[in-house]
């Protein structure tokens, strides 16, 4: 089958472009490998998305999926491992080894938390480390840990394990903490984070499960070993791209190059919105938006097509 319009995304921007595109009657199939994005990996609440004074990432991802689902579209949850130009449009393949074709794509795939690259990181995924406080924070109960990354996604994630967990180490590599004020003064009040700056990261040890941390104190050049349980990984992100890489263009960042009107890339008919893209201010809001404005110049496309 021959879809009008395949979405990959189920953040903000791959939502709304499903909302719009189904409201236009476009036969779409929005294909996300998780719930959520980044909204579901966020630890704090949400005070700036309109209509909500205060609402967490979680909540509000939830409510954007049930309204996507009263619309008439076809959702799967998989991971695209490639998009490739065809004669009628795209044929996009997936991690479960399925193809499904369109005439236009919307790339909303966000951005994936960026790795440590450091030995033991790999192996350690799921027995200790973890890149989502959200999800994996309840299970270091009464453990110790390290949160690495001293801004305020690190300060953020550290605050919402002090819940949890009984001693928090933040590591950051500068020897200054980027993070608000605020959000370092309710650390120094939990009583149990302990921010150490000037620490590159090494090594992440253990047998079955992470027991410790190797860092460098960068003053000193001496290699520190920390007992920890569990490592959160918060040194930023970088957009989820990998399945495209031939189409489209990059910024310097990485970013897929966008027109800012109709959020149209270098190819034809392959659109893309939100955190993947160039566009500047990475919210929910703007991402919502830059979903929206990808679906409408999809719909004006194939009418066209
Ligand atoms: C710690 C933190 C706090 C934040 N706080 C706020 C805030 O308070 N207010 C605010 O407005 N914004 C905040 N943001 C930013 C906001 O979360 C993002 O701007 C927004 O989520 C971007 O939406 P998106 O749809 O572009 O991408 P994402 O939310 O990243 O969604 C990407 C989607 O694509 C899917 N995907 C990725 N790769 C593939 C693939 N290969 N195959 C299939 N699916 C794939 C993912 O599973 C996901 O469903 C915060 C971000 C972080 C990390």
């Amino acid at each position: 089958m021959l879809y009008d319009l395949i979405i990959i995304g189920g953040g903000p921007a791959g939502v709304s472009a499903g909302i719009y595109a189904a409201r236009r009657k476009l036969n779409t199939l929005l294909i996300a490998k998780s719930s959520g994005g980044q909204m579901a990996r966020k630890a704090v609440d949400i005070e700036n998305y309109p209509g909500f004074e205060k609402i967490s990432g979680l909540e509000l991802i939830q409510k954007f999926e049930k309204h996507l689902r009263k619309n008439k579209i076809d959702i799967e949850r998989d991971t695209v491992g490639k998009v490739k130009k065809i004669e009628r449009g795209f044929s996009v393949s997936t991690g479960s080894r399925k193809q499904f074709d369109a005439k236009a794509v919307i790339i909303a795939s966000g951005a994936d938390p960026r790795p440590l690259e450091v030995p033991g990181e790999k192996e350690f995924i799921g027995k200790g480390v973890s890149y989502c406080t959200a999800c994996d924070g309840p299970l270091f109960a009464d453990k110790e840990v390290a949160v690495v990354g001293g801004g305020n996604s690190g300060f953020e994630a550290a605050l919402s394990l002090k819940g949890y967990a009984k001693k928090i180490y933040i590591l950051e590599f500068s020897p200054q903490i980027k993070a608000d004020e605020a959000n370092q003064k309710l650390a120094q009040k939990s009583g149990i984070i302990e921010v150490i700056t000037n620490a590159a990261l090494k090594e992440i040890k253990g047998e079955k499960f992470v027991d410790s941390v190797v860092y460098q104190e960068r003053s000193s050049n001496k290699l520190i070993t920390l007992k920890v349980q569990g490592i959160f990984v918060e040194i930023g992100s970088q957009p989820a791209t990998s399945f495209v890489k031939d189409l489209v263009e990059f910024s310097e960042e990485d970013e897929i190059k966008i027109d800012p009107q109709t959020n149209m890339t270098k190819t034809s008919g392959l659109f893309a919105a939100g955190d993947v893209t160039d566009t500047k201010w990475k919210q929910i809001v703007v991402a919502a938006g830059e979903g929206c404005k990808a679906a409408l110049s999809a719909y004006e496309y194939l009418q066209r097509f």
